[in-house]
């Protein structure tokens, strides 16, 4: 039996997608393996958003290159962004790697790995493609608990931020069909998963039409409407078991309707949360990245969630800091915009320029690094604040909680996760893992809850 490592780094849609080629070579008779030393095919799923990312890739590769000094048989692959991103120029760079494949080449890796193995030749495949969904391959769960799952329900994304990669290194939007979702998400149900992430760059512009799948004539049994937004495809997933929680990301302030957020209200197994990437508070700068929105458009979606799902919605956002020409002025408008909404976290980073963005071939990377740190740091200080604030009014209340495993911190406890997407440990419990319980929140830090099982 050939071994397979594989390695992801970046992004949900990373890992899942990892998940999608391990059931690929699983079907050409490799086996998975945790030892990277014992594997003879190493898969490393790579991410390119920033810089940083990049170069821990690279570091990486000169550890393997120990490794494969002690076994000139092992094949190493670049999967992932910085595969397509860098195509066969990445050959070059690293002459350890033997394939570089692209997000929507994946089908086409035991073509790869035979042209290494039959003509010790090099391969590469980033074609882009407009259809592909993986949709009727079942994913192999890697690392999993068997409690949580991931499921990618479109691929791509259409939007064109200045700063962001993404669109260059996974193409054009498509949705996968509702229907092959549905199968998957009752699967994992049936194997006794209860929660799922439904996955996407941009969930809100997910949309399905049987026009365009040529799917008119679909049996009667599974009769549904003519074009599938998002909205109807969480509630089909909402309606499998309402003991199956679900969650979704990542969500795109431009387009988030309120028939989501209804959804969200009137299905208790959806998820009270919501992540809502913002960028930056400051409307200039928002138009300079591309968001087509500006403060008001997204402080008025912000409201809308608040009204229609309620203020115990958990909230999460992306900033970046210290993006081209950001003035001290506009940067206290991000600070402005955390004070209004009051995050329950954030992810936040300074701006790192990307090769091929339309920022990086516009506009010139004008903050000093000095600045860009100054003022994440200020940020990150604000968001720690109001984490700490929002979690400090889960004292004294009872969530209903997913076991989901054992605390990192000690072994006495068991962790999970409330509606809001809240991380709570409290002691443990026999055979709960996989169980929901009512948990009472006794104190808490800036991210976690700690609480007693009621
Ligand atoms: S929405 Fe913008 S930031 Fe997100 S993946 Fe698409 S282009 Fe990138």
């Amino acid at each position: 039996m050939k071994k397979l490592f594989i390695q992801s780094y970046g992004c949900a849609m990373n890992f899942s997608d990892s998940e999608i080629v391990a059931s690929i070579l699983s079907k050409e008779g490799y086996i998975i393996t945790n030892t990277i030393e014992e594997s003879d095919l190493i898969l490393i799923n790579t991410c390119s958003i920033r810089e940083k990312a990049e170069e821990t890739i690279r570091h990486r590769l000169r550890n393997i290159n120990i490794i494969k000094k002690n076994k000139p048989s092992l094949i190493i692959g670049i999967l992932g962004c910085m595969a397509e991103r860098l195509k066969d120029k990445l050959l070059k760079e690293e002459k350890i790697v033997d394939i570089v494949a692209g997000p929507d080449s994946y089908r086409d890796l035991p073509k790869l790995i035979c042209k290494v193995l039959e003509k010790n030749e090099k391969s590469v495949n980033t074609i882009l493609s407009l259809e592909e969904t993986y949709d009727n391959i079942e994913p192999v769960r890697l690392n999993s608990n068997g409690i949580t799952a991931f499921i990618s329900i479109m691929r791509g994304c259409d939007n064109m931020c200045s700063f962001c990669v993404v669109p260059f290194t996974r193409g054009r939007e498509r949705s996968r069909d509702p229907l092959s979702i549905v199968k998957e998400a009752k699967n994992l149900y049936s194997k006794g998963y209860r929660e799922i992430t439904l996955l996407g760059q941009n969930v809100d512009s997910y949309k399905w039409s049987k026009e365009t799948n040529n799917k008119k004539k679909l049996e009667k049994s599974t009769e549904i409407k003519d074009v599938i937004v998002f909205s109807d495809l969480l509630e089909m997933v909402a309606n499998i078991n309402s003991d199956l929680r679900i969650r979704f990301s990542t969500s795109h302030p431009k387009d988030i309707t309120n028939d989501v957020l209804k959804v969200i209200k009137n299905h208790e197994n959806v998820c009270n949360y919501i992540h809502l990437p913002a960028q930056s508070g400051n409307s200039r700068i928002l138009k300079k990245m591309n968001r087509t929105y500006d403060r008001n458009w997204y402080l008025d979606k912000i409201n809308n969630i608040k009204k229609i799902v309620g203020n115990e919605c958990g909230i999460s956002s992306d900033f970046i800091t210290g993006f081209c020409s950001e003035t001290e002025e506009e940067h206290h408008d991000t600070l402005s915009l955390m004070d209004n909404v009051i995050y329950d976290y954030s992810y936040m980073y300074y701006y790192s320029e990307r090769p091929g963005t339309l920022a990086q071939r516009k506009y010139e990377d004008d903050i000093s690094l000095e600045i860009k740190k100054r003022r994440l740091s200020e940020i990150i200080k604000k968001q720690n604040k109001h984490s700490l604030n929002r979690n400090k009014l889960t004292i004294d209340k009872t969530y209903k909680v997913l076991v989901d495993g054992i605390s990192k911190k000690s072994s006495d406890y068991n962790k999970g996760k409330t509606s809001e997407n809240k991380l709570i440990v409290f002691p443990k419990k026999q055979n709960i893992m996989g169980t929901y319980v009512d948990v009472r929140v006794k104190d808490c830090n800036s991210a976690t809850l700690f609480g007693e099982i009621c």
